[in-house]
C-alpha cells in the first residue's frame, strides 16, 4: 500500500472513529431521535473533512443495515441494546467501524465484553501468513467462553477502493479457510455476539441500497435516481436521501425499477433469526508485520 492511499485510510479512520463515538453518545441518551443523530453524523463527516460511505444503527435484536426514514420518529429507550456503524471514505479508501452500547441500563454488559474481547483478541493475530481459520476460531472462543455464540452468517471482510466488500471475507468461527493475510491487505473485522442461536435473517423493506451495474432504464423516476447514486461509485446510499430530493413516490417507483432491472442491490435489515439480542464492534485495519488498527478512537479500550 503506498503512503498516499495509507494517508487516506488514516484520515478516514480518525474520522469514523471520532463520529462513531460522538453519535453512540449522543443516543446513549434516553428519547433522543434516531433520526436527527444519523443525520448528525452524515453532517459530521463532511465537515471533518470526509466523504460519506454511511451512517447506520441496530437495536436490540438487529444486527445491521438500520437508516431511518425521513419521518422517522424512532427514539432510543432505556435499556436498548444500540450498535453504530459509521463508514467514512477518502477517493473511495474506506473505515468501517461500529461499537455496541446499552441505553442507562446495565443488563448487557457481558453480552457486550463478548464481541468486545473478540475483536480485541482477534486483532492480536492480524499478521501476514494468518489463516483466516485461525481468526475465525479467535472471535468465537471468546464469545463462547461468555456463553454467548457469534453470528455465523455474518463475517468480516477485505475493503478495496470503493468496495465495501472486497473478494475476502474473514470468518466468525473456525470454517477451516486456510486463506493466509497479506501485507498491505485492507480488513474490517466485525465480531457480532447473541444470545440467540447465531444466524441472522433478513428483514424487509430496505433502507439501505448500492447500485451495482448500469442499466437502461425506462422511467424517469428510475433514471433520476440512477443519476443521482451513480457518483457514489458503488457506495451505499438510503432511501431519505433519495426521498428528500425527489419526494417518496418518485423513489418508491424509480427504486422498485431499479431492483427489478437488478441494476441495484437492497440491502435489508438483518434480525437475529430466534430474535436474541446482539452486540458488535469492528475496526478496520491495514496488515502487516505491525498491523494498523486505523479506526481506533483514544477512548477505545479494545
Ligand atoms: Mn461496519
Ligand atoms: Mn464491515
Amino acid at each position: 500500500m503506498n503512503e498516499e492511499i495509507l494517508q487516506k485510510c488514516i484520515k478516514a479512520g480518525k474520522i469514523a472513529a471520532q463520529v462513531r463515538r460522538e453519535g453512540t453518545a449522543k443516543l446513549s441518551v434516553p428519547g433522543t431521535s434516531i433520526l436527527e443523530v444519523m443525520d448528525y453524523c452524515e453532517k459530521r463527516i463532511i465537515d471533518l473533512g470526509g466523504q460519506i460511505a454511511w451512517a447506520q444503527y441496530a437495536l436490540n435484536e438487529a444486527a445491521a443495515h438500520g437508516c431511518p426514514l425521513e419521518d422517522s420518529t424512532e427514539v432510543t429507550k432505556e435499556g436498548d441494546l444500540l450498535k453504530v456503524d459509521i463508514g467514512v471514505h477518502q477517493d473511495g479508501w474506506i473505515a468501517d467501524n461500529a461499537m455496541t452500547i446499552e441505553v442507562k441500563s446495565n443488563k448487557y454488559s457481558n453480552l457486550i465484553k463478548a464481541s468486545k474481547n473478540a475483536l480485541k483478541a482477534t486483532i492480536k493475530l492480524v499478521e501476514p501468513g494468518r489463516q483466516l481459520w485461525e481468526l475465525g476460531e479467535a472471535q468465537s472462543s471468546e464469545v463462547e467462553a461468555l456463553g454467548f455464540t457469534t453470528i455465523k452468517n455474518l463475517s468480516g471482510h477485505t475493503l478495496e477502493q470503493y468496495k465495501v466488500h472486497g473478494g475476502v471475507t474473514i470468518p466468525s468461527f473456525n470454517n477451516k479457510n486456510k486463506t493466509e493475510l497479506k501485507e498491505g491487505w485492507q480488513i474490517a473485522i466485525e465480531p457480532f455476539a447473541t444470545d440467540g442461536d447465531g444466524f441472522v435473517k433478513e428483514k424487509d423493506p430496505a433502507t439501505v441500497f448500492m447500485m451495482y451495474q448500469q442499466k437502461g432504464l425506462r422511467s424517469v423516476q428510475a433514471r433520476k435516481i440512477a443519476e443521482e447514486v451513480t457518483p457514489l461509485n458503488g457506495m451505499p446510499f438510503t432511501t431519505r436521501w433519495l426521498t428528500r430530493k425527489f419526494g417518496k413516490g418518485t423513489t418508491a417507483l424509480g427504486l422498485r425499477e431499479l431492483q427489478r432491472v437488478r441494476a441495484i442491490e437492497s440491502y435489508p435489515l438483518l434480525v437475529e433469526r430466534r430474535g436474541g439480542m446482539i452486540t458488535q464492534f469492528e475496526h478496520s485495519m491495514i496488515v502487516g508485520k505491525k498491523t494498523l488498527v486505523y479506526t481506533r478512537h483514544e477512548d477505545d479500550k479494545w
